[in-house]
């Protein structure tokens, strides 16, 4: 019999960071991944030889000392890893469609508001109040500084703010708000709801510093896994879990589709909550806990480009480009058809030859699910011809936007691959291919939070919708879930000795 101490459902980044800490520290693990591919949105993939990542395109916080830095220790991924790091005076470059000028983020506090300053030398004190604001939310999050105690007053103020009114309140002007907000795809911060804290934890880890993984972040799937089976830990793949069977009020064991069983102590998803709490038996799932959680909001989608350039025609750019069609850098999910696409993301993929010309490029546009909803549940390269016809009409359309950004790009292209919302949705199980888990939101604080330990004695989760998405976000969400098992001073002081 297959029996357990901890059977974890899915290896996404969040399933196998928990599994590295609970197998390192003795337990008996068993990782369960319905795909044929480990990592969830880390997945890698090939085209042409040009090595393209789904998700996790980029890393803050990773020089040494710093939060992802002594993570990546005590995962044992620093000397691993192959990482470049994005230029210290701009690694993220933005610019709007209606303004000749481009906007530098430079890492580092102080030179973030030099160098910011110099396109805005009236608003230099502007300029740094919002840095030296950035930098206080990092340090006043707990775990964010690995400390298990927060400065209660302080966190409150940054997660019942919302983004919105804290920027307003900097500057009426709306370029300087815009240029702030440029990255606002790394979290899709939407108006009048997401809290100041989520761009807060993500540009401050990107402000410290910034790395593009070389080959791909699915080297992190690839490492933690090689880990985990070293410490005894099993990793399964094309085990597709769809029941969770209970004996009284607990657990017993877990099903796969293929009618295997998984019998452990505890259970951990890594899988969205909604699809999580589809597995329990009905009866359980009527209860409030489980409707209010299935039913929070989710982020909006994404369709991306994955572009193949010819042989030495662009050049590598060690920065990312985030390009806006106006002075509007929102998301939101009621955007117009013929608005489409409002903003991207642009990045070249870092040459593994450390050439000065890219392989290839990714684009990224957010998008509604409902776009390609209808053709839920057709197979991924068997799809109807009219899905490939709208699929080929947003790549052109996307592209013509790259185009406005970068003219003559297409004299450099080979080939143009792409992905919809529901290609994600499939590769991960993510519920509305929503590209970062739920929704967080300053008006619905307590009941938009989720938490590792649920309404079932043995079921906890982790992953993005615990805590916050990202490489990192995910990181402090392994650490909470696996502290319910481990003790949180504990696995702190683990850490702290890595470093
Ligand atoms: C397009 C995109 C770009 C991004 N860019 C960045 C970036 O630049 N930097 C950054 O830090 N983060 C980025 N992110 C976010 C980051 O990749 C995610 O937050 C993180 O990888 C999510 O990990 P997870 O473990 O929570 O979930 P997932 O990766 O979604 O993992 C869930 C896993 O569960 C499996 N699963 C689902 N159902 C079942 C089942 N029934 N049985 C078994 N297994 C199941 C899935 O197949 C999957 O492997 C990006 C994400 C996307 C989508």
């Amino acid at each position: 019999m297959n029996k357990y101490d901890i059977v974890i459902i899915g290896s996404g980044l969040g399933g196998l960071k928990t599994a590295y800490i609970l197998a390192k520290e003795g337990l008996s693990v068993c990782v369960l991944e319905q795909g044929d591919q480990f990592g969830g949105a880390i997945q890698n993939f090939k085209r042409e030889g040009v090595v393209f990542d789904t998700g996790a395109h980029y890393v803050g916080a990773l020089d040494q000392g710093q939060l992802l830095h002594r993570f990546f220790n005590y995962f044992d991924l620093n000397s691993r890893v192959n990482v470049k790091r994005l230029d210290q005076d701009c690694f993220d470059k933005i610019s709007f469609g209606d303004d000749d000028k481009q906007y530098a983020h430079a890492m580092g506090f102080d030179n973030f508001t030099e160098k910011i300053s110099l396109a805005f030398p009236k608003e230099r004190e502007i300029v740094s109040r919002y840095a030296k604001d950035v930098k206080k939310m990092g340090d006043a999050f707990p775990l964010f500084n690995m400390s298990a105690t927060s400065a209660v007053e302080e966190v409150g103020k940054y997660t019942k703010t919302s983004l919105s009114d804290y920027i307003s309140s900097l500057t009426p002007n709306k370029r300087l708000q815009n240029v702030f907000l440029g990255s606002n795809l790394l979290y899709t911060g939407e108006e009048n709801k997401t809290p100041l804290y989520v761009h807060g934890l993500i540009t401050n880890s990107y402000i410290q510093s910034s790395y593009r993984f070389v080959g791909g972040s699915g080297q992190l799937a690839e490492f933690l896994i090689d880990s985990i089976r070293s410490f005894g830990g099993i990793v399964l793949k094309k085990k597709k879990v769809v029941k969770l069977n209970m004996k009284g009020s607990r657990i017993s064991h877990a099903e796969t589709d293929e009618g295997e069983v998984f019998f452990a102590d505890h259970f951990i998803s890594n899988v969205h909550p909604k699809p999580t709490f589809e597995m329990l038996p009905a009866d359980i799932t009527k209860k409030v806990y489980f409707r209010r959680v299935s039913s929070i909001e989710n982020t909006v989608s994404v369709f991306s480009l994955y572009i193949v350039f010819k042989k030495n025609k662009f050049k590598y750019l060690n920065y990312n480009v985030y390009h806006h069609r106006n002075n509007d850098v929102w998301t939101s999910k009621k955007y117009n058809l013929s608005d489409w696409p409002k903003s991207l993301l642009f990045l070249t993929q870092p040459p593994e030859n450390g050439g000065e010309f890219a392989d290839g490029a990714t684009v990224m546009s957010l998008m509604n699910y409902s776009e390609f909803e209808k053709w839920e549940g057709t197979e991924i390269e068997k799809r109807p011809d009219d899905y490939n016809e709208l699929k080929r009409i947003r790549e052109e359309r996307l592209l013509d936007f790259v185009e406005e950004r970068f003219p003559g790009i297409r004299e450099s292209i080979q080939s143009v691959y792409s992905s919809t919302p529901l290609t994600y949705k499939d590769y991960t199980a993510t519920a509305e291919g929503a590209i970062y888990g739920v929704t967080r939101d300053f008006n619905a604080q307590s009941r938009n939070a989720i938490m590792t330990n649920t309404k079932v004695p043995n079921l906890y989760l982790t992953g993005q919708n615990v805590n916050l998405h990202g490489v990192l976000g995910v990181g402090v969400g392994a650490l909470m879930t696996a502290s319910k098992f481990l003790g949180m001073d504990y696995l702190l002081k683990k850490m702290s000795d890595g470093e």
